[in-house]
Parts: C-alpha cells; sequence; structure tokens
C-alpha cells in the first residue's frame, strides 16, 4: 500500500494564525491542496491526515465540532472524486498535557500502524506546512515536505530551523506531482 501522510491545516484546508477552525463554516479548502489530493488519489495513493487540534482540550470547540468538520471535509472531497483518505487522526491534547500523540511526537503515526498494519515509514511522505511536521516525519522516519500554502511562508524562515524538509514545494499539488513522478520512476506503479 502506498501511503502518503498529510498535515490538514495549512495543507488542505486554510491556516488561521493564532486561531483554530472551530467549526465546519470556519474551514475553507486550499484549491491546490484538492487538486493534490486528487492527483495522489489517481495514481492509487492511500493517505492519512495527521493533525494537532489542541483548541479541543483548551474548550475553543468540541469533539463534535471537529467530527462535523471531519465528515463535511470527506463528504465534499467524495464529492470531487478524492477516495482515498484511509483515516483521519487528531491530538485534541494541550502542549500541557504531555501527551504521546502532539507532533512533533509519533503517537498518531504509531496508532496508524496499529491500526493498518505496519507501514514502511521510510518509504512514506509526511506533507505539513511548519517544523513540528518536519519533526514530526524525522522522528518517525519518513521522507519530509514542507508546503507553502500554510504557517510558513517563505523558504527564508527555514533558514533557522534545526530539522530541514527533505524537499519544499509551493503547495500540495506540487508535491504530489513530485510523489507520483517519483513512485514512477522506481518503478512502484
Ligand atoms: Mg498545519
Ligand atoms: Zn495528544
Amino acid at each position: 500500500m502506498k501511503i502518503v501522510f498529510l498535515d490538514r491545516d495549512g495543507v488542505i484546508s486554510i491556516f488561521t494564525p493564532n486561531d483554530y477552525i472551530k467549526k465546519w463554516e470556519e474551514f475553507k479548502f486550499i484549491p491546490e491542496g484538492i487538486d493534490g489530493l486528487k492527483i495522489l488519489n489517481d495514481a492509487g495513493y492511500k493517505v492519512i491526515i495527521i493533525s494537532n487540534q489542541a483548541g479541543v482540550n483548551k474548550g475553543l470547540f468540541t469533539i463534535n465540532d471537529l467530527n462535523e468538520i471531519t465528515e463535511n471535509m470527506l463528504k465534499e472531497l467524495k464529492n470531487k472524486g478524492v477516495n482515498n483518505i484511509l483515516k483521519v487522526y487528531y491530538c485534541i491534547h494541550t502542549k500541557e498535557e504531555n501527551c504521546e500523540c502532539r507532533k512533533p511526537k509519533t503517537g498518531l503515526f504509531k496508532k496508524a500502524e496499529q491500526d493498518f498494519g505496519k507501514i514502511e515509514f521510510s518509504k512514506t511522505y509526511f506533507i505539513g506546512d511548519a517544523d513540528i511536521d518536519i519533526i514530526a516525519g524525522k522522528n518517525v522516519g519518513t521522507n519530509t515536505i514542507l508546503v507553502l500554502t500554510g504557517k510558513t511562508k517563505s523558504k527564508k524562515e527555514i533558514e533557522l530551523w534545526e530539522a530541514k524538509p527533505d524537499y519544499i514545494f509551493d503547495n500540495l499539488k506540487e508535491a504530489a506531482e513530485f510523489i507520483v513522478k517519483k513512485g514512477r520512476e522506481n518503478g512502484k506503479i
């Protein structure tokens, strides 16, 4: 199974600085995010979403709000021909709770492995928009891709990061095109 791990906010949907997407009405797709998902879908890649949503345990929105966002997101994507999302995993804990699942920790990746069987992380990618995504990917051993549609706006910001992404693309569409092309070159398709 060909798997790509994705962050949600800033990759598929708009990133809101210093705020959370608290209800479905606030959720907006990034157009290239949908394009990228479609490209992965059509090339036979499965997608697992791994997202920190500490706003739940901060009391800013509820699990029900979060589930409603997820259901609507998946429904809209299905309408656009994206049927390849295996599962959406969230960490709802605050940093202070020191859980095992909040990125850059790897608990949610391990959970995916429990749910779907052994994953060769070195053959997968994790695509995110922030430094913690890149650190999380490195911690679990995936290839890491940074997209510039969210928290990180330019390559310049990355100069100060300790963990550098393996690849940087403007958006998920370009990242997906790269993954599919590379997969073909490696004879995986
Ligand atoms: Mg993000
Ligand atoms: Zn957690």
